[in-house]
């Protein structure tokens, strides 16, 4: 059986990520996204080892994310891609493998058997190397530097190409050595393993895998590939009623004899939904964010209020799953408002308004609200967030 090495690529600095840590280090359910990547090489038979090709100084990240697996030492990656390969695959020569496995440690969801099935598409007869990749689903258009299309082009044969890029060992060293001694302008051309095999004249070819081997990229690839939990949280205010002639719930003013005190719009509806969300991210409560001492939220629309707890949600990587609330007053009657404030909530909070969700009770004329001194109002929400 011919053998096979993992060579997997974790050198990059990922200046789009815009994490505390380089993308292949970040935590995905728990786990580096390095370590899932070379359990899905640990998980092929076919696959013979392992090597790690990392960046200068993040020799403690590496030995974090892969500590109990018994890899040998990390490989030093380059100043580019490229030669962080290189280096790669000068650091196997000794071992000498038949095939070697080109991976990026930010494609954490490969499967064994894609692997399998690349390695097996790279040994067939008068081949030299194959691409796990997808066959393009979209249009594709050519535009100029201004954004205006200038073509479109035909997708017929078109594929994005993934890794791995598995390759026969002594032909893709000889490649990248002769690609080594390129210009600058030439080799930046070279954005991947088979391009630098094409360039040497080598035979690749693609096979069909999967949309799950994406890569991780930005924080929000991550946040969107982690396991979800969900949760709730409960919110709760009150506010008096005092003269005037409507109140503000739920982001609509209702005419009333009355109106509610308060140091914003007094919104109680839209107060409860607030600290029901910043309850769900264990974020405090809406007095924490918005100081009733500030003088500038005298008066505020209390939309704003919400918006910036959803935003703090989404910022974690969470979306609201559901809203629910209870106001508790004899007046005025919510019934007829009902719709208009369910459209309210939805827009404000960017929820669809079938997750949205506005009941209305009286407390039977006993307590403060029976007796009309004010409204009440009581949320829960619930939302999903990435578990890590
Ligand atoms: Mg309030």
């Amino acid at each position: 059986m011919p053998t096979c090495i993992a060579l997997i690529v974790a050198a990059g600095r990922g200046s789009r990520f815009g994490g505390p840590l380089p993308k292949q280090y970040a935590l995905l359910n728990g786990l580096a996204v390095l370590r899932h990547t070379l359990l899905a090489y640990r998980a092929t038979p076919e696959i013979n080892a392992s090597r790690v090709v990392i960046a200068a100084g993040d020799e403690a990240l590496y030995e974090a994310a892969v500590h109990g697996l018994g890899l040998p030492a990390p490989i030093q990656g380059g100043a580019s891609r490229q030669q962080s390969v290189l280096n790669g695959l000068e650091a196997l020569v000794p071992e000498g493998p038949d095939f070697v496995a080109i991976h990026d440690a930010a494609r954490p969801f490969v499967r064994p058997a894609e692997i399998a099935a690349c390695l097996a598409a790279a040994m067939a007869e008068g081949v030299d190397g194959a691409v796990l990749g997808v066959p393009l689903a979209d249009t594709v258009k050519r535009t100029d530097a201004a954004g205006a299309v200038m073509e479109t082009v035909p997708r017929v044969n078109l594929w994005r190409a993934q890794t791995p890029q598995i390759f026969r060992f002594e032909r893709l060293l000889a490649a990248h050595r002769a690609a080594a001694k390129l210009a600058e302008s030439e080799a930046t051309a070279l954005t991947d393993d088979a391009a630098v095999a094409e360039r040497a004249g080598l035979k690749v070819v693609m096979v069909a895998g999967s949309e799950d081997n994406r890569k991780i990229t930005t924080n929000a690839d991550l946040a969107r590939a982690s396991a979800m939990e969900t949760r709730t949280a409960t919110g709760f205010d009150v506010h008096g009623f005092a003269p005037g002639n409507s109140v503000m719930l739920g982001g609509i003013a209702i005419p009333h004899n009355q109106t509610l005190a308060g140091h914003s719009d007094a919104d109680v509806a839209l107060h409860a939904l607030t600290d029901a969300v910043l309850g769900t991210i264990g974020a405090g409560d809406i007095g924490k964010h918005f100081p009733p001492s500030d003088p500038q939220w005298r008066g505020a629309s209390s939309d704003r209020f919400l918006r910036h707890a959803v935003d703090m949600l989404a910022a974690r990587g969470g979306r609201i799953v559901h809203l629910d609330l209870t106001l508790v007053c004899e007046a005025p009657r919510i019934g007829p408002h009902r719709d208009a404030m369910l459209a309210s909530i939805a827009k404000i909070t960017g929820v669809p308004a079938d997750r949205v969700s506005v009941k209305a009770t009286t407390t039977e004329g006993l307590g403060f609200t029976g007796r009309r001194e004010g409204i009440a109002a009581q949320a829960i929400a619930t939302v999903e967030l990435p578990r890590s």
